[in-house]
């Protein structure tokens, strides 16, 4: 389906990330890869996925705190692989404190990170998607994009902001032949919230076993979304299917923001 498109996806060493990734190499697309990690890990996750769907793959490095390096991000997909026209905002950290005891770096680089790098992001990429006609941007935000919880302020505040730049790139682009979308996932058990289950294991004197089980006791399913179900639905916005759906906010979390 995706055969001749391309996809940046940033964030996709790891988690939700790599999994978006491996389903759009999967639909046929050509995809450069960002993150942190381990040389070698991701020389051959390039490796592995140019070679099972026949794609290229490319990787850049580049620090999304830093906007000079998303422009330049955007700007070596634009070179080495044209486009692009699928543009996955996915990089996102997480802090936990009382607002009170929340640091202001640590709130500037959540911000920079979580909201402001995917501005830039679509800055950089919207112009080539005009003139090609077709793009699809989708930002990966949360259920706390759209709900708070206690002690995350600056991803809170960041995934609300996801929500509303979502929005307003939507209705500047929609004429043009692009769509906009957030996907808002609830849980998802990938290193960024295993980190949060062993932090307050501890602080509970619990194993993260039992922490695990707990972690999910507040949604109505009771279970934790699977990185490939973020990644089908990522497809699924960039099909044919879902040419008129633009500016939505999708819950993909158990039922959790519904109660
Ligand atoms: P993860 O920690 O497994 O992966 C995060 C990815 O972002 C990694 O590839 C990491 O290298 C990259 N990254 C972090 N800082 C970066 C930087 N400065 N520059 C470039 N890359 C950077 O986390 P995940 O759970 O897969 O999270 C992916 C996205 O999904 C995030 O935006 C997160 O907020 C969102 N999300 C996660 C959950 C969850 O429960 N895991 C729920 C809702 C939303």
């Amino acid at each position: 389906m995706l055969k001749g498109r391309t996809a940046l996806v940033t964030g996709s060493t790891s988690g939700i990330g790599q999994a978006i990734a491996e389903a759009l190499a999967v639909a046929g697309a050509d995809v450069m890869l960002n993150g942190f990690g381990e040389a070698k890990a991701i020389e051959r996750q390039c490796a592995q996925l140019a070679e099972a769907h026949g794609v290229r793959v490319l990787y850049n490095g580049a620090d999304l705190a830093r906007g000079d390096e998303v422009e330049a991000l955007v700007g070596d997909a634009q070179q080495r692989l044209g486009g692009p026209d699928i543009l996955v905002n996915n990089a996102g950290i997480q802090y936990v404190a009382p607002v009170e005891d929340f640091p202001p770096e640590q709130w500037d680089r959540v911000l920079a990170i979580n909201l402001t790098s995917n501005f830039r992001a679509i800055r950089a990429a919207v112009p080539e998607m005009r003139r090609r006609k077709w793009g699809r941007i989708v930002n990966i935000a949360s259920a706390h994009g759209l709900i708070a919880s206690i002690n995350k302020t600056a991803y809170i505040a960041a995934k609300h902001g996801v929500v509303g730049l979502t929005k307003a790139v939507a209705v500047e682009t929609a004429a043009a032949g692009i769509t906009c979308n957030a996907i808002c996932p609830g849980w998802v058990l990938t290193p960024l919230v295993e980190k949060q289950i062993h932090d307050r294991a501890r602080e509970q004197s619990l194993s993260y076993e039992e922490m695990r089980a707990r972690w999910t006791e507040r949604v109505p399913s009771q279970a934790f979304v699977e990185p490939k179900q973020i990644a089908g639905l990522t497809v699924f916005l960039c099909s044919p299917a879902a040419d008129q759906m633009t500016g939505t906010p999708l819950s993909i979390d158990g039922g959790w923001v519904a109660q």
